[in-house]
């Protein structure tokens, strides 16, 4: 926990919005309105009042009362009101972004990836177009941990993940499905495609040269391609299908990509 989190020592200012927001939560919304409502109308029949009193009973001096009233209170407490709506905001889309997102390398998380691809799957089964789907694992990673430290581990998967998305556009979607899986769903893109895309990025992650106390950590990974066909369902499908292939990279030598068995060889692409 952050040290500085400490009541005593944050800004006084913060103590009194976070204890005006617990009200407002507290009272609920029909009540603290009606307190709202009461505080604004008492403040601005103050104002009028007192200026119409002690300026005589015009209209004029009504009408400039109330304009006075107005301009007063309506910028004060408008203030307070959308300050609040506007936190609340930030903190939803706060909320909403670490939901969906890996802590680790910063991409998206499983979670996102199944909900975006149940999508993805569903348009493009009803329209008929192109989907693919990249599995990525990086190579030896145990070794890695072993011998440079998990720290240096965890940094290195953050560079992986990295220069994955240099290499993606931006419809593509990057998730980390877990350990040291990372898996890139590519719309409109077919398995000749996949595959050409999945060779930059491995030769992207190849490039890599971590620097790490005093030595450098490189890294290499296998993938595994697959493309929707029409009689898979499920995204399921589809990631077991690329699955197998990256069963095959691994099994091969690794740092290479290997396209699903049988629709490398019934789409003639090399894989
Ligand atoms: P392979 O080439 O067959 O994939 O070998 P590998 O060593 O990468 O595969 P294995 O499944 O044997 O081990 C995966 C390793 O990845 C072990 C685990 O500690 C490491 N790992 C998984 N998640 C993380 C992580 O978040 N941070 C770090 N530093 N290491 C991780
Ligand atoms: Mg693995
Ligand atoms: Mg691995």
């Amino acid at each position: 926990m952050d040290a500085d989190a400490s009541p005593s020592r944050r800004d006084p200012n913060a103590l009194r919005w976070e204890a005006l927001r617990a009200w407002v939560l507290e009272a609920g919304l029909a009540r603290a309105n009606l307190f709202y409502t009461c505080g604004v109308l008492a403040a601005s029949m103050s104002i009028s009042g007192a200026i119409t009193w002690l300026a005589g009973r015009s209209v004029a001096t009504a009408l400039a009362a109330t304009a006075v009233c107005v301009l007063s209170v309506a910028p004060l407490t408008g203030y307070v009101v959308l300050k609040l709506l506007y936190e609340l905001e930030r903190s939803r889309q706060t909320i909403r972004q670490l939901a969906i997102t890996d802590e680790l390398t910063g991409s998206f998380n499983r979670r996102h990836f199944r909900e975006v691809g149940e999508v993805e799957l569903l348009r493009a089964r009803r329209y008929g177009t192109p989907l693919a789907l990249i599995l990525i694992d990086a190579d030896h990673f145990k070794r890695v941990n072993d011998t440079h430290g998990h720290q240096c581990g965890d940094v290195l998967l953050r560079e992986i993940s990295l220069a994955c998305r240099a290499t993606l556009r931006s419809t593509d979607l990057l998730a980390r499905l877990g350990g040291e899986e990372l898996a890139v769903l590519l719309p409109q893109t077919d398995l000749a495609g996949a595959l050409a895309m999945a060779e930059r990025i491995r030769q992207e992650v190849a490039r890599l040269a971590l620097a790490w106390r005093d030595e450098t950590v490189e890294a290499t990974i296998s993938l595994g391609v697959a493309a929707l066909r029409p009689e898979m369902t499920s995204l399921d499908a589809l990631l077991h299908e690329a699955d197998v292939a990256l069963y095959d990279a691994k099994r091969s030598g690794r740092n290479r990509v290997c396209g699903a068995r049988w629709q490398t060889a019934a789409a003639g692409v090399a894989g």
